[in-house]
């Protein structure tokens, strides 16, 4: 099999991508976004044809890219990163608004938006590449935009199956330091998104104190940023 890691050496940015058809909205995270052409002003996006989105955009022809900020934590991604609009309103609880397409955008942790309306699309394989023209876009907020590296060294996010840079497990490099972090306690990972169950830490916003052993928490507790129950971790 070809050793595909030289790929992981290219870089992108980080990104929401807002949906809607009728009264259904949704947003979803890519890191696949780029300007292909300057005039007319024309922007790409790549999504798997497994997402709702995808489903979204084919019916409407539009969506909204929104910039995501660095100082976007892991709840608000996994929001949009690790569920399935088919399952859940990823806004109900995120303050938005309405671009002029129509399409919604996170009030909070977006520096910037970009509608677009579709005009090429060409199918490659599991994915389709949305091409669209900028029919508006804006700034709104201020800060550092999220890089992908940032996203994976520095939040320690993971990449959902269905992202066009996923690497299966086999690939997945662990670092000599992560592998040394163990602490008198276990910590647990999220075999769906990736969060890290820090016994330490606890999960205050979740009702568990700092100190709290992994076995102690309660079965209906639910991971913080993409909402499976407890069996759905392992040791780490
Ligand atoms: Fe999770």
């Amino acid at each position: 099999m070809m050793d595909t890691t030289p790929l992981f050496t290219i870089t992108y940015g980080l990104y929401v991508v807002g949906s809607r058809s009728g009264d259904k909205l949704n947003g979803q995270i890519s890191n696949t976004v780029f300007q292909v052409t300057a005039d007319p002003v024309k922007v790409a996006v790549s999504i798997s044809k497994a997402e709702f989105t995808h489903e979204l955009i084919s019916r409407t022809g539009k969506c909204c890219i929104g910039v995501l900020s660095e100082e976007a934590d892991m709840t608000f991604i996994g929001n949009f990163g690790f569920k399935s609009g088919r399952d859940v309103d990823k806004f109900a609880a995120i303050p938005y608004t309405l671009a002029p397409s129509g399409c919604p955008m996170p009030e909070a942790n977006i520096l910037a938006y970009i509608d677009l309306e579709i005009c090429n699309s060409i199918d490659v394989d599991t994915h389709t590449v949305f091409i669209g023209e900028v029919t508006d876009c804006g700034i709104t907020g201020e800060g550092t935009p999220m890089t992908y590296s940032y996203y994976q060294e520095v939040l320690r996010g993971k990449t959902p199956p269905t992202a066009p840079s996923y690497k299966p497990a086999s690939q997945d490099v662990e670092s000599e330091q992560e592998r040394k972090e163990e602490s008198a306690m276990k910590k647990y990972v999220c075999n769906i998104c990736g969060y890290v169950y820090d016994p330490e830490k606890g999960d205050p916003d979740g009702g568990i104190e700092p100190g709290t052993a992994f076995e102690d928490i309660p079965d209906d507790w639910v991971c913080p940023v993409c909402g499976v129950g407890k069996g759905q971790f392992s040791e780490k």
